[in-house]
């Protein structure tokens, strides 16, 4: 009894973190309240699985403007708030941050851009 209790202490452990996590993500991403709440519910309800289905389905969907913080869709080329050419940037290799044309190194893990 004490270990079937044990096991589902930690499922309940891991589906707080990963719910946590996809909050935090969601939060960075400037996403919707309604979409951010959801993701976190679905990630607490299923746990990694929740939290792997979090980043297939959020993942290039939406991007910020670097220029003025406004999330828009993955595929706009300006931002509709500030008119930044959101086409001049790029996504480094390793972590995935955005980097602007003509900047040679990411200024999140410092690899060449090329
Ligand atoms: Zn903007
Ligand atoms: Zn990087």
């Amino acid at each position: 009894m004490a270990i079937v209790g044990l096991e589902w202490l930690l499922i309940l452990v891991v589906n707080v973190v990963c719910a946590v996590l996809v909050y935090r993500s969601a939060t960075h991403r400037r996403m919707p309240d309604s979409r951010r709440m959801l993701w976190t519910l679905v990630a607490l309800v299923l746990g990694i699985v929740g939290l792997v289905l979090y980043l297939l389905v959020a993942r290039d969907r939406s991007r910020t403007c670097p220029n003025c913080g406004t999330a828009t869709e993955a595929s706009t080329k300006f931002c509709p708030n500030c008119g930044f050419d959101l086409k001049a940037l790029r996504l480094c290799m390793k972590c995935g941050r955005e980097a602007r044309l003509g900047q040679k190194f990411c200024d999140n893990c410092g690899t060449k851009l090329d």
